[in-house]
């Protein structure tokens, strides 16, 4: 287990003992309440705890048998719990008002039940690994709101299928991706004009590897470029970029948009090739999105990245009209 994991569950159980301690409190404030207002329900209580330990001891000593130490200790808790319920009822309290509290009944707050997760462990983990992910996800993206039909199905001139038939492949690509089928790419690179769901997309994997309690980090190639130069240059070394970049080379995918936009200088490219080749090295999945073309990316960055990139990820290309001008 990775340390970053192995933190995600330490910061659960943190939660869990939070919320048990929390119940266990509130529990206790409202018998003390009970007690105060019907003092004999504490004496009620006081015997019912006695009557177990009498029995106990009984049977120990062998002034009982066990079979009718029991029957009479069932008996007398009876009789005095169905006095404890009377009394309840009587002031106005429901009958249960004295139980432990949980938030979730299935697993006691314990996250577990019969050694499997429990799905209130899952949510947890989810908002735990979508924060860090820096990514604020929309309901709407996910595979299955994925709407092929948004896409002409008009063939077009220049590469010979339609954006229709296009992005029905591209949603092939990345679900196989996200579900890391057998065969499937490991990395991804996004290309095209704005507008035709590179970022949808990549939502849609994030969304899916988060589900699958991976770690996800996603940032824009600008805000990630300055962020290592800042702390390579002593500008900033707070543990917040430390954990940034941390983030970029540990996650279980990484993101990176908006590549090409950045302020480049020799530092970034060496930033860009240190990530993209350990991360390959290491076959830690990556997303590039970048509205350049292929004819651009090979002009701007060196041979050596461009080897990496187009070695090493499954080229991706979305065309067709601007859904953001079609109001979508
Ligand atoms: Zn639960």
């Amino acid at each position: 287990m990775s340390s970053y994991i192995s933190d995600i569950c330490d910061e659960i159980n943190k939660q869990y003992r939070e919320i048990r301690d929390a119940n266990k409190k509130k529990q206790e404030k409202v018998i003390a309440e009970i007690y105060s207002k019907i003092p004999r329900i504490k004496k009620i209580d006081e015997k019912i705890s006695d009557i177990a330990l009498n029995v106990a001891s009984d049977v120990l000593n062998g002034d009982a048998s066990p079979q009718r130490a029991v029957q009479k200790m069932q008996a007398d808790i009876k009789t005095l719990t169905d006095e404890k319920t009377r009394l309840l009822i009587n002031s106005n309290y429901p009958v249960d008002v004295m139980k432990d509290i949980y938030c979730c009944d299935k697993c006691r707050d314990r996250g577990h039940v019969d050694g499997s997760r429990c799905s209130c462990y899952l949510q947890k983990r989810n908002i735990i690994l979508q924060k860090l992910s820096n990514i604020k996800i929309s309901e709407k993206n996910s595979f299955d709101k994925f709407n092929v039909n948004l896409f002409s199905d008009l063939a077009d001139a220049k590469y010979g299928v339609s954006p229709q038939e296009n992005i029905r492949s591209v949603y092939k690509i990345a679900l196989s991706f996200a579900r890391g089928e057998d065969g499937s790419p490991n990395n991804l690179l996004f290309y095209g004009a704005t507008g035709l769901g590179k970022t949808f997309t990549s939502d849609c994997i994030a969304k899916s590897y988060i589900e699958q309690g991976k770690t996800v980090f996603y940032m824009s190639a600008p805000k990630m470029f300055s962020i290592f130069e800042n702390y390579k240059f002593g500008r900033d070394i707070s543990a917040a970029t430390q954990r940034i970049i941390s983030s970029v080379n540990s996650s279980e995918l990484l993101i990176i948009d908006d590549l090409g936009t950045e302020f480049r200088n020799s530092y970034s490219d060496s930033i860009l090739f240190d990530i993209i080749n350990s991360r390959i090295i290491e076959e830690m999945p990556m997303i590039i999105s970048t509205n350049l073309s292929i004819k651009d990316l090979k002009h701007i960055y060196s041979e050596r990245i461009c080897s990496r990139i187009l070695g090493y990820f499954n080229v991706v290309l979305f065309f067709g009209e601007d859904l953001r001008l079609k109001g979508i």
